[in-house]
């Protein structure tokens, strides 16, 4: 059996230490022990373009790093809607895979779904325009083309706008559709769907065209980190970490 941990939405950043610190110590204390870890999306804050050295984050790359090189410990990470600007360089430097959303693994031997949890949430339609945007190729290329400063104030920008738009949104806004939920178990012949984004950690059960299925949340990192461990055929059971 596997043991499979799961994390999202750690939002690092130089101006949160704090949370950068907590990372690494969760790396030593517990993804070190697992076989693969994944990373669901938002594990940084913002992301402008892997030609960056970056030298602020750097005790998070190497902690990142040690997983595969020192611990055995596969790393895969998956774009969020703050990182999706993560490209091979960076993925190579910390030696980890990319992975695209949504993407299928076998847990337990049944198929589960990996999201970071943004296309879920389909009643945001002007978030959903601007993903659009942001996540095609023609975008991306034009960003890169600009200078390291510019992208640095262009993703400050997006961020700011993005806090500002997420206030004066509803609650219900904000969180998964259900029908794109009930679709996304479906759609991919799964009963387990886990993902994060919403910052609401939970574990739904529901049942779907007759299906018994679940969807784990997972859970935000601040003063204290949140994360999924899956290693035997125990219960799913959301962590806290401090
Ligand atoms: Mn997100």
């Amino acid at each position: 059996m596997k043991d499979i941990v799961f994390i999202s939405d750690l939002h690092l950043m130089p101006e949160r230490p704090q949370t950068m610190k907590l990372f690494s110590r969760f790396v030593d204390q517990i993804a070190a022990d697992a076989d693969a870890l994944y990373i669901l999306g938002d594990f940084l804050e913002v992301w402008w373009g892997d030609d960056d050295p970056a030298t602020s984050y750097t005790d998070v790359f190497t902690s990142l790093t040690s997983l595969s090189q020192t611990h055995n410990t596969q790393v895969y990470l998956m774009h969020g809607n703050r990182d999706f600007m993560i490209g091979n360089v960076l993925a190579e430097r910390c030696n980890f895979e990319i992975i695209t959303d949504p993407h299928k693994i076998e847990i337990q031997e049944k198929s589960a779904l990996l999201m970071h949890g943004d296309t879920l949430c389909t009643d945001d339609i002007e978030y959903q325009k601007f993903r659009q945007m942001v996540r095609s190729e023609e975008w991306q290329q034009q960003f890169l083309r600009k200078t390291l400063e510019e992208r640095f104030q262009i993703a400050r920008s997006i961020r700011e706008q993005s806090q500002q738009s997420t206030k004066q949104k509803d609650e219900y806004i904000m969180d998964v559709n259900q029908d794109e939920t009930d679709k996304a178990f479906l759609d991919n012949d799964t009963r387990l769907i886990i993902h994060g984004h919403t910052h609401r950690p939970a574990i739904h059960h529901k049942i779907v065209n007759n299906i018994d299925t679940t969807r784990i949340v997972l859970g935000d990192w601040h003063d204290t980190g949140s994360y999924l461990r899956i290693c035997d055929s125990s219960d799913y059971k959301l962590q806290t970490f401090s």
